[in-house]
């Protein structure tokens, strides 16, 4: 019985399977001993793979902390409670809004985690992801509100990652950037080698400009963002915090049947051997909240029921 979870932190299967600049550029806020195992155990006896590209993710921070960091580079993620909050907006590469922010988060939505979509878009002419990393830009209002990702629950909450509630310790340690000025904001996210130089402080200005004015207005006349959700960036500091394509849990992996039997790459069964969980999950990237704990249970129950009907081995 397989059920060891996705492959969140397999540097290997990042590289084979996800899309964006570099494999390190996702973010996972789920267990770091996720790391594929599974997978690699179904593949060695033909198990066939089935949609591995897929997660249920939107946009998350990431930090450079822990094991996974340490050893292969992978940096772990946490629930950003920043990404559609009052005081904040998020821009791309270049400094500029490309959604309503609201969208990222908002429960009522069957799309929210599906928002990686928006932030791996590929721009062809210019040979660029420019939205990965996305930046979360807020001000000190923001800051001062509480903390920026979910201290409850999650990396934070399970003592995985440091956080302190006032966001200093983040900023102490140089995971948030931060500029008494927009442009000097804008100059230390140039100076990140992640941004290419494309941001300029012309751009961030304008952006945020506009951004204040919606907000005095009541309504985002480019992207619809939720009025209840807006709130102007206008106290310095200024700050800047890194968001990547991510959330709880890769999807897709070995493909299964309805009874959880794990096929092989003619659709056959492989004897004896069952699966569920996120390692074959059935919804590859269409997840809505409750579906996963969902999957688990109903999947797990079918699997279970079937591998304890089998003869026994003699
Ligand atoms: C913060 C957070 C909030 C979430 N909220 C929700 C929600 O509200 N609703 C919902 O439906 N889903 C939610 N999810 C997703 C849900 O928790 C997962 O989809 C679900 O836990 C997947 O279960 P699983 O058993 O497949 O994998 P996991 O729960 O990841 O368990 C896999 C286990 O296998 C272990 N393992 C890995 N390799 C090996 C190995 N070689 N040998 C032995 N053990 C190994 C891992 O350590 C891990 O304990 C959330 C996830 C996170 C991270």
């Amino acid at each position: 019985m397989l059920t060891s979870g996705g492959f969140e932190y397999s540097l290997p299967m990042r590289k084979a399977f996800q899309e964006g600049p570099g494999v390190k550029g996702w973010c996972f806020y789920g267990s770091p001993y996720n790391t594929g195992d599974g997978i690699e155990m179904a593949i060695l006896v033909g198990a066939a793979l089935a949609k591995v590209s897929k997660s249920a993710s939107r946009i998350e921070p990431s930090f450079p902390h822990g094991e996974n960091y340490e050893k292969k580079g992978l940096k772990m993620g946490a629930m950003s409670r920043v990404s559609s909050s009052p005081n904040s907006c998020i821009v791309d590469n270049y400094g500029k809004r490309y959604t309503a922010e609201d969208i990222i988060t908002d429960s009522t939505k069957p799309y929210r985690y599906q928002f990686y979509k928006e932030a791996v878009r590929y721009d062809m002419l210019n040979m660029i992801y420019p939205r990965v990393p996305s930046w979360a830009i807020f001000d000190e209002n923001r800051r001062e509100a509480g903390a920026l990702i979910s201290t409850t629950n999650s990396t934070a909450g399970y003592s995985f990652l440091p956080w302190s509630e006032d966001n200093m310790d983040a900023i102490n340690r140089g995971w948030i950037l931060k500029g008494d000025t927009l442009e000097e904001l804008a100059a230390k996210i140039k100076a990140d080698p992640e941004n290419r130089e494309l941001i300029t402080a012309e751009t961030l200005a304008e952006t945020i400009r506009k951004f204040n004015e919606y907000c005095a207005a009541g309504e985002d006349k480019e992207f619809g963002r939720n009025p209840a959700t807006m709130g102007p960036i206008e106290k310095p500091p200024f700050y800047a915090m890194k968001h990547y394509p991510g959330g709880p849990n890769t999807k897709g992996g070995i493909d299964a049947d309805a009874q959880r039997r794990v096929l092989d790459w003619e659709g056959k069964p492989i004897p004896r051997l069952f699966t569920a969980g996120e390692i074959s999950s059935v919804f590859k990237f269409t997840y809505q909240a409750g579906g996963n704990l969902t999957e688990c249970i109903v999947c797990g129950r079918v699997a279970g029921r079937n591998a304890a009907a089998m003869e026994p081995w003699s």
